[in-house]
């Protein structure tokens, strides 16, 4: 009988176990991907807004985190696939057999990228679809690209991409970009971006690469081929909680309710980071909410550390 399972080893989960290991709870990660780190990998980007430490990019923040990680006494099991798992008589069924029993849970288990479901968006997976403006700007100098989104993100990475790609076409469907200001602004007539407002893209094409995009406008006109070599999608994400959905309160878009406490709606279960809706999903709130978790854990159990 564990005191705490967490779901999950991205910030979120990985503060927590940290701070349930330093209030004396016994405690076990359950992280299914076979690396810990959650969204830190997809961070290509300099981190510059997590107080008192400055990165290069997620993968440096997350070699930070792993000292104390490491110095820890929690166990951590990477590579573990929940089968099955009853919230309310928290037990835990794992794909490799084991059947755990916990006094309490943790669920960080986070966001993945919202996806199209397009033709040709899972066939070109690493054959012209690009995962990090950032990242992969050096790969697609040169080449015509599409950025399907109009969101911070989308259109941030656009920029990026701007700097070394002759033309970048933004392929957004609402009637005007969503992103802030800053980034918005940029996007200017004369600009090598070009934005297609109302419109949608409806295939990727290619042979063994993208070579096109099918964008569809808005009005009834017929889909039109735009010539590119790349295309990033950045269109939202969606909270990881199909495993549990059912047993739990969530709200309209699936992600978990919770109290100030960080406590859903079935008492001894806790939801944390960016699966439990935060109104600023940041490495610093899920860092927060671990802690703040792993405290209302150790008072209800009558251990302070
Ligand atoms: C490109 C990009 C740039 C960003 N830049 C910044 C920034 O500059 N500053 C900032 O503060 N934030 C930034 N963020 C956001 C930040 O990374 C997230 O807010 C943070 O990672 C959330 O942590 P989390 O632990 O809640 O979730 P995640 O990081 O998503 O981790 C969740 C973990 O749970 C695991 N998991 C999921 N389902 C299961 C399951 N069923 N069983 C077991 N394990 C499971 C996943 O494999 C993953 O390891 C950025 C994010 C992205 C994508």
């Amino acid at each position: 009988m564990h005191d705490v399972i967490i779901i999950g080893a991205g910030p979120a989960g990985l503060s927590a176990a940290f701070w349930c290991d330093e209030l004396g709870l016994d405690t076990l990660v359950l992280e299914q991907a076979d690396r810990i780190g959650g969204q830190l990998h997809r961070v290509h980007n300099p981190i510059g807004n997590y107080l008192g430490l400055k990165t290069r990019n997620g993968e440096e923040l997350l070699e930070i985190f792993s000292r104390d990680v490491d110095a820890a006494d929690f166990d951590l099991w990477t590579g573990a696939v929940i089968d099955s798992i009853d919230l309310r008589a928290r037990r835990v069924s794992l794909r490799s057999g084991e059947s755990l029993q916990t006094i309490s849970i943790i669920i960080a288990t986070g966001v993945h990228p919202r996806s199209l479901g397009i033709p040709g968006e899972q066939e070109f997976a690493g054959k012209g679809m690009i995962e990090s403006g950032t990242r992969d700007r050096d790969l697609f100098a040169g080449q015509d690209v599409c950025v399907i989104g109009g969101g911070d993100a989308a259109v941030e990475n656009a920029l990026v991409l701007a700097e070394v790609c002759p033309t970048v076409t933004v392929v957004h469907r609402g009637k005007k970009l969503r992103a802030r200001r800053e980034f918005a602004e940029r996007v200017q007539p004369g600009h090598n971006v070009t934005v297609f407002t109302e419109s949608v893209v409806t295939r990727i094409m290619g042979d063994t690469s993208v070579e096109a995009v099918e964008i569809q406008r808005k009005g009834g006109m017929k889909p039109f081929q735009l010539a590119v070599r790349g295309v990033l999608i950045r269109i939202g994400v969606e909270p990881n909680t199909e495993l549990f959905r059912e047993q739990l309160a969530v709200n309209e878009n699936g992600y978990v309710a919770v109290n100030s406490e960080q406590e859903t709606n079935v008492p001894m279960v806790f939801a944390i980071g960016d699966v439990s809706n935060p109104i600023a999903p940041t490495i610093s709130g899920a860092t927060g909410a671990g802690a703040t978790a792993a405290k209302v854990i150790a008072a209800r159990l009558n251990r302070h550390g």
